[in-house]
């Protein structure tokens, strides 16, 4: 159930509804908006009694949710949710730009990459320390050696670092000293991961599984919402089909679908989204002229060298003309996706 507050009401009377919530033993998150309040419940079973809340001073409506979803729908909070992360934001006017390479390898490798990647412009620095690898016996990451040149990076260049926690104790250490979280595809459906990164104070970037349906997606951002935290970044980074000229078959079109349901910011991955260097420019453009909010993208000084995923890693001067040929296509199309999300919004 969700409940929308009047315009007009008080800070008191949302509290009023807030505590009366938490009374009944459920949880209430209350999301402020541009013009109204409006506050989601979870934690019921069943369906809640409305008419208890109908005539509380200040509410305006009160809605039952028959839609799978609670906290990331357009219904909870009708603008766009811009996360912020320092004095960075995604989901806002920038685009975002999170690059790096897809494991840090060594301090060397890592502060070449991380100096390309902030001379492009880019606020946002990725490189995984615990890689999740599909053999056993692939490279592993570096770990806590990987993490101490993350931190190093983020001091040396005031870039924001964005890494994967596979596990729990992750993300310990990465509240030590992080920005975001990221959860991969791997870990979409890891449901104590996704728990445990919403009661972090960090955004989580949720990439979608590789076999998830849209439903099955946004769902697991719930899991995240559910438990306080509302900074979720959607990452479409491909999933599995037929294909074999691609790696990942990247579906441009659940960000049109996205925004017609949630208010979370969405972005594309199109390194893991094809898995070749050469297409990974091609389908960036795409991306932001479908209206992503923001591209991961994987660099490697050396992608012939490079421990995991070399074959779609760009280089630094083909990263630095990604960089300028995306962020033409976000001028040029940004007042067209942004008509096009309020006339396709669901009533
Ligand atoms: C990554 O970003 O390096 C990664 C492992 O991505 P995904 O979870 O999308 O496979
Ligand atoms: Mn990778």
């Amino acid at each position: 159930m969700l409940i929308v507050m009047k315009p007009s009401a008080a800070p008191k009377e949302v509290e009023a509804v807030v505590n009366l919530i938490q009374q009944i033993g459920l949880r209430p998150h209350a999301m402020p908006g541009a013009t109204r309040t409006a506050i989601g419940i979870t934690g019921n079973q069943g369906p809640v009694e409305s008419r208890r809340f109908e005539n509380l001073p200040g509410v305006a409506e009160v809605i039952r949710v028959t839609k799978p979803y609670k906290l990331i729908t357009l219904d909870l909070r009708p603008e766009k949710t811009v996360v912020r992360v320092g004095n960075a934001t995604i989901g806002g006017s920038e685009l975002a730009i999170i690059a790096g390479p897809c494991a840090i390898e060594s301090r060397e490798q890592a502060f070449a990459v991380a100096e390309a990647v902030q001379e492009s412009g880019a606020r946002f620095f990725r490189g995984g320390v615990w890689k999740p690898r599909t053999s056993p016996y692939a490279f592993q990451g570096l770990g806590k050696e990987g993490w101490s040149i993350m931190t190093a990076i983020r001091d040396a260049f005031g870039l924001r670092i964005v890494t994967e926690a596979l596990e729990e104790p992750h993300i310990d250490l990465i509240e030590q000293y992080g920005d975001v979280i990221q959860i991969g595809a791997r870990n979409m459906q890891n449901f104590s991961l996704l728990r445990r990164a919403g009661r972090s104070r960090l955004p989580v970037l949720l990439k979608r599984g590789m076999a998830a349906t849209l439903e099955e997606w946004l769902l697991a951002a719930e899991y995240i919402m559910a438990e306080g935290n509302y900074n979720v970044i959607l990452c479409e980074r491909g999933v599995r089909t037929f294909t074999q000229h691609t790696r990942n078959t990247l579906d441009l079109a659940s960000v049109p679908a996205i925004r017609r349901i949630s208010h979370l910011p969405v972005i594309v991955d199109p390194s893991h989204g094809t898995g070749s260097a050469y297409m990974v420019t091609p389908l960036a453009r795409a991306g932001v002229a479908v209206g992503a909010d923001g591209l991961m993208v994987e660099v490697h000084n050396r992608p012939e060298l490079a421990l995991s995923d070399g074959a779609q890693a760009l280089t630094p001067p083909e990263y630095a003309q990604l960089v300028r040929e995306v962020c033409a296509i976000r001028e040029a199309t940004a007042p067209m996706v942004e008509q096009n999300r309020t006339e396709t919004k669901v009533a």
